[in-house]
């Protein structure tokens, strides 16, 4: 395993490796940036096949965490953090309380929260060992579970999406072809519902569909026709890569705004939308609800302040479109060329900033 070279490519600030011997914990924790400030991202739980498959996700996604805050606006980098196991076999007292004490010794350069295969309850453990994770219960001070705020900052970026392309934020009547009614995928349906729109779903899972026929009215597709469906947004609220070579064609809506990360299987694939005259709204845009809310906690949190700053992921969706119309780029660049600027602008400053802190 070569980690310089991999750690080189990128730009990566800091790779840290935590170990317990008694608990079992293998931890790896990426620092991608912290020039807007400390690298918030969450902690995955995940059965990865060998080390270095773990290394190749924790550098991808802290890079994806530094561009995500910088076009959210705020004073954040970018990190991210893999334990390797199986979380529904692996996960005890012991190994997140080891986890903490890591996350402790970084005193603030990394900041965690919950992701795939970690849980409120799981940040609660690792906050009994430091104060830099958030996203614990709502009973122990913190947000609790991010997953209806999430939708509502996509359906923020939904509206502004409406907004350019037909000259009004109103969504009664148009027709949304959602994939995964999951947590966010069903919240969101909620709100699509609320506001009149006519809306089709898909899931894997046969009671999740029931659920959201149940509660909200909704027809419901297989799942492998969902993307197909004659629509004007097509909502991906499962998993990434979902958008490639083989999809794209076969999408017949005006739009896709979704939850779901990495949405483009590769680079090429917002071309590829182009091409077909699909507006994209970049995932990490309209899914950033979820992070701002966390973020939110490090200031104390204020589920009104929180939510304020959630539905201004409308004007950040409209400035990225905005963007790439005017220097002819995807929406996928525009944003993050969006994120680099504020980079660059602002993260010299913060420095400046920051080395006259004796708190830092
Ligand atoms: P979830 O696990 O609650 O829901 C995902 C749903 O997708 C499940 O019901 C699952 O059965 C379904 N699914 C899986 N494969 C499918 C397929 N091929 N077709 C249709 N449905 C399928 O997860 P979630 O928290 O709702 O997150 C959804 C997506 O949004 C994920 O990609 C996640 O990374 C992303 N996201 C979530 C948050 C959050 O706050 N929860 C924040 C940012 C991004």
């Amino acid at each position: 395993m070569v980690v310089f070279d991999d750690v080189a490519k990128e730009g990566h600030e800091q790779i840290v490796y935590g170990y317990d011997k008694v608990s079992g914990l293998k931890a790896i924790i990426a620092i991608h940036s912290t020039a807007l400030g400390p690298a918030l991202g969450g902690t995955r739980f995940f059965p990865y096949e060998n080390e270095d498959d773990a290394l190749e996700d924790v550098l991808r996604l802290s890079k994806g965490m530094t561009h995500k805050a910088a076009a959210a606006g705020l004073d954040l980098g970018g990190g991210k953090a893999v334990i390797i196991g199986d979380p529904r076999k692996h996960k005890s007292e012991r190994l997140f309380r080891a986890y903490g004490r890591i996350v402790d010794s970084l005193r603030g350069r990394y900041v965690t929260a919950e992701d795939v295969g970690t849980s409120t309850q799981d940040m609660d453990l690792i906050r009994r060992e430091t104060r830099w994770a958030l996203g614990s219960s709502v009973a122990n001070g913190g947000s609790g579970d991010p997953s209806p705020v999430t939708a509502r900052g996509l359906y923020a970026a939904t509206r502004a999406v409406a907004h350019k392309l037909w000259g009004s934020t109103d969504i009664a009547g148009r027709r949304f072809a959602v994939q995964g009614v999951g947590k966010v995928g069903a919240a969101y349906v909620q709100l699509l519902v609320e506001n009149r729109a006519d809306v089709v779903v898909s899931d894997a899972f046969q009671p999740a569909i029931d659920a959201a026929v149940a509660n909200y009215g909704v027809k419901a597709v297989a799942s492998d026709e969902i993307h197909r469906i004659d629509c004007d947004i097509f909502s991906p609220c499962a998993l990434g890569a979902g958008l490639n070579e083989q999809t794209i064609p076969e999408l017949r809506c005006t739009a896709v705004v979704g939850s779901a990360n990495n949405q483009l299987a590769t680079d090429a694939d917002a071309n590829r939308l182009r091409d077909h005259d699909i507006l994209y709204a970049p995932d990490f845009v309209v899914n950033a609800g979820g992070l701002i809310n966390v973020y939110d906690e490090l200031q104390g949190y204020s589920k009104t302040r929180a939510l304020h700053l959630v539905d201004s992921i409308y004007d950040a969706t409209l400035n990225i479109l905005e963007t790439a119309d005017e220097h002819n780029l995807t929406p996928n660049e525009a944003a993050i060329k969006v994120a680099e600027d504020r980079i660059r602008d602002i993260g010299d400053l913060r420095r400046f900033r920051r080395s006259g802190d004796d708190r830092n």
